[in-house]
This record gives C-alpha cells, structure tokens and sequence, in this order.
C-alpha cells in the first residue's frame, strides 16, 4: 500500500548556475507543491499503513525551514532546482519515516520531478 501526503510551501530561490539571461536566474518565488509517498503494509487491527498526521510531524520541521524563505540560503540548496529540494527532502525525512520510498517536488502546476531515493 502507498501513502501519499503533499505539502505546499511558499519560497523564493534563484538558480545560480544557468546560463545569463536565463529567467531562472532572477530571484522568482514557486508555490512548491513537495510529495511524500510511504508503502507498507496495512496494519491488520489498525486498517492502515501509518497515521497521516505522524507523516505531517516529521514534515513540520521542513516547512517551517523552507516556507516563506529564500532557498538558497539553507544549507545544502544553495543552487535550489526542484531536484536538488527533492534530494534534501529526501535526506532529512528518511531517518524518520520508515518506509519512505518517494518525494517529488512540483514548482509549477505542469514541472514535477520524482526522486527514488540513492
Ligand atoms: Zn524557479
């Protein structure tokens, strides 16, 4: 079975490394739209995997980092592409979340990537 819970935060980042006159390279903002996807089993007396809200607590941490904060000033996203977000979100939740197997991150209603894990 696979739990997904999504979160939105609000951030402005840059991107330091494109091209000049790249748009990505002024300072822009993006309702990032950031998925987390749990699987495991079905707990036979509960009737589910996990509690949701256990998955929005280990999260919290995150969002108060990243929401309404300018990207490239935390540690490790100082060049802020949503695969990059996606990897540090990776890194800080798996220590607590058994059973993570997905976090994608969406900048724009049609731009996502996907990210497995290492
Ligand atoms: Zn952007």
């Amino acid at each position: 079975m696979l739990l997904r819970k999504s979160f939105q935060i609000e951030a402005a980042h840059r991107l330091p490394k494109v091209p000049p006159g790249h748009k990505c390279g002024r300072l822009h903002g993006h309702s990032f739209i950031i998925e987390v996807v749990i699987s495991g089993p079905v707990d036979p007396e509960m009737g589910w995997v996990m509690d949701y809200a256990d998955i929005k607590a280990a999260f919290r941490p995150l969002y108060l980092e990243l929401d309404h904060n300018y990207l490239n000033d935390i540690p490790g996203l100082e060049n802020p592409t949503s695969e990059q977000l996606a990897i540090w979100v990776w890194r800080q939740l798996h220590a607590s979340l058994p059973g993570l197997v997905e976090v994608s991150v969406a900048e724009t209603c049609n731009s996502r990537c996907v990210y497995s894990g290492p």
